[in-house]
């Protein structure tokens, strides 16, 4: 589904992508994990053309999104994004969001938007808040509801951003049963996580990034249990 050959940004002078080939394949769900610092969130933010790529191509289902002349928002329009923190609108209640970029990127009708918007909801058990506005959910509700807008247009990637990191501890269970869900039937995944317990159970690839490079990729199993790295084995030492 999307193919990274030799990415490489830099800041000025700081290279923060060093050269990144990585593929992922429908329903895979890969975690990236890495220390803070490592481009975890700028690799999430290049595929989806939040910033530009300085070297290398991103291909998505075989476009080369990262040519010059692409229509952006037609490229994003084709990823499934959540970030850290919330990224629900305050004045529009929660089905509006869910249906916002339904209605008015992918030109659904306002009833249809509607009907796939409260199926979502219900799905994840928040049907009974589609007419609410946001500062009435819990973080941890918010949170599944700005998954469920990322997946309502059908996304071909779910990009997932230390989603459950600004969220009281109590509320991180349920927002990481919901992309366990996700996985478990069939979305294909791309998350940048610092919760390893949850990359171990739910990831079909973990992904350690280091200083912009990818040091290691494997199962969990292999990447937790046994880490060839010794970088990996010093990271994970220090987290876990
Ligand atoms: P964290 O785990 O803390 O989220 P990360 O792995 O997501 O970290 P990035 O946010 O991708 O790391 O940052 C990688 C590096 O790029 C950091 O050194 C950061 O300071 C730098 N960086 C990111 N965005 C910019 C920017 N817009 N301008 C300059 N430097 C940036
Ligand atoms: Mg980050």
């Amino acid at each position: 589904v999307l193919r990274l050959e030799n990415v490489v940004k830099t800041f000025g002078d700081r290279v923060v992508l060093a050269g990144i080939d990585l593929t992922v394949d429908a329903h895979e769900v890969i975690a990236l994990i890495g220390a803070s610092g490592s481009g975890k969130s700028t690799l999430l933010r290049t595929i989806n053309l939040l910033e530009q790529v300085d070297d290398g191509r991103v291909l998505l289902t075989g476009t080369d999104i990262t040519d010059p002349r692409i229509d952006a928002d037609a490229v994003r329009a084709r990823f499934g994004t959540v970030f850290q923190h919330y990224n629900l609108f305050p004045h529009l209640t929660v089905l509006d969001n869910v249906t916002l970029a339904l209605r008015h990127v992918h030109g659904v009708g306002k009833a249809a938007a509607a009907a796939r918007g409260l199926e979502l909801l219900d799905r994840v058990g928040l049907a009974d808040f589609a007419r609410s506005y946001p500062d009435r959910l819990s973080g941890g509700q918010q949170q599944r509801v700005a998954i469920v807008r990322a997946l309502a247009s059908g996304p071909e990637v779910l990009l997932l951003d230390e989603i459950t990191s600004a969220l009281d501890p109590e509320l991180v269970g349920e927002v990481l049963e919901l992309v366990r869900d996700l996985g478990a039937s069939g979305t294909t995944i791309l998350m940048a996580t610092h919760e390893m317990a949850f990359a171990r159970d739910v990831a079909t690839r973990v992904v350690f990034l280091d200083a912009g490079v990818i040091r290691e990729e494997g199962t969990p199993d292999q990447i937790f249990g046994a880490p060839r790295d010794p970088r990996t084995r010093a990271f994970l030492d220090r987290v876990t």
